[in-house]
């Protein structure tokens, strides 16, 4: 495949979808500073509102009703990064609260996010669990080792107290779903940004690599990695949880930096994802544009598999 010419005259495009599980103003505070002082800007999802329940795995997070929080991400809006959704909270939410939060992000940002990442086992998640994927062995596997029994996400199945598809479709853009390993996405899924007709309420789906945490990133980006990205005219966009461990005792851990500072001094495109997806979209031919090849989507199921149960294996040991 022909690399895409980028803007400015970039040779490859690199960014970030921050799910915001876990974070706060101390344990992201300084990575987002980073980012910032090296041109680059990226995308970090929030939580408009806090959870009020107990027993919560993200009980930890900031959300925006604490306002030394919102006035940090506020701050972010203001620099230039992309401020997306992750839904209203840390667990599940019903259909009130979920048409609450779109609203209080408008309210605090002026506009509503273009972007949203299904989170965790939240019950509203967008065709999520088995619905993520249409190959049945892959939909069997998967529902083995889930955990989740099949249609317990549904955000998409109208008269769910879960449902909220129509606004998802009506306020979001973009939505993610197949991550891999490979830095270079468009390597697994050349078409995207892409319109999925069996997926009718999201607008268009995205593709990213995924590195969960600081370890896995430093792992994921290595300078090799990094100049066959560049090598390559690739795009990368990559789902991690900058909340885990990127920043110890106020600091950024130094090989993360080495590796932001190693990509920032090259010619590199620094945008947040939603004007990168724009960009890639408007570069596709007309005649075709955000159409997904049915052989790209089969083998973009099986490789998110395959990568997924190989970074379960590593995280394991
Ligand atoms: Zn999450």
């Amino acid at each position: 495949m022909k690399p895409p010419a980028f803007p400015e005259g970039k040779r490859f495009a690199f960014s970030i979808v921050d799910d915001t599980d876990v974070a706060t103003v101390a344990n992201v505070g300084p990575i987002y500073e980073l980012l910032k002082a090296l041109g680059m800007r990226t995308t970090k999802t929030v939580w408009p509102f806090r959870w009020h329940g107990e027993g919560s795995n993200f009980a930890s997070s900031e959300t925006l009703e604490d306002p030394a929080y919102l006035a940090f991400v506020q701050r972010l809006a203001v620099d230039g990064f992309e401020i997306a959704s992750h839904g209203a909270t840390m667990e599940s939410s019903d259909r009130a609260t979920t048409e609450a939060a779109i609203e209080r992000h408008r309210a605090l940002f002026g506009t509503v996010p273009r972007l949203y990442v299904n989170h965790s086992f939240n019950q509203e998640n967008v065709y999520w669990g088995t619905d993520r994927l249409d190959d049945l062995v892959l939909k069997r596997l998967y529902a083995r080792v889930n955990g989740k029994p099949a249609g317990y996400y549904q955000g998409h199945v109208p008269g769910s107290p879960w449902w909220w598809g129509d606004l998802c479709r009506s306020h979001h853009e973009y939505v993610r779903n197949m991550t891999f390993s490979s830095l270079n996405v468009l390597r697994a899924n050349p078409s995207m940004p892409y319109v999925d007709p069996s997926r009718p309420l999201v607008r268009s789906w995205f593709s990213s690599a995924d590195a969960d945490d600081c370890r896995e990133f430093i792992d994921l980006v290595t300078p090799e990695r990094v100049d066959q990205l560049e090598a390559e005219g690739g795009v990368c966009i990559i789902s991690t949880h900058l909340g885990k461990r990127y920043v110890e005792n106020g600091r950024v851990h130094p090989q993360v930096e080495r590796a932001l500072r190693d990509i920032a001094r090259r010619p590199g495109w620094f945008v947040p994802v939603s004007p990168l997806l724009d960009w890639l979209r408007s570069q596709q031919p007309k005649d075709t544009a955000g159409s997904l090849p049915s052989g790209e989507w089969r083998r973009m199921q099986w490789r998110w598999a395959i990568d997924l149960v190989r970074r379960r294996l590593q995280r394991s040991r």
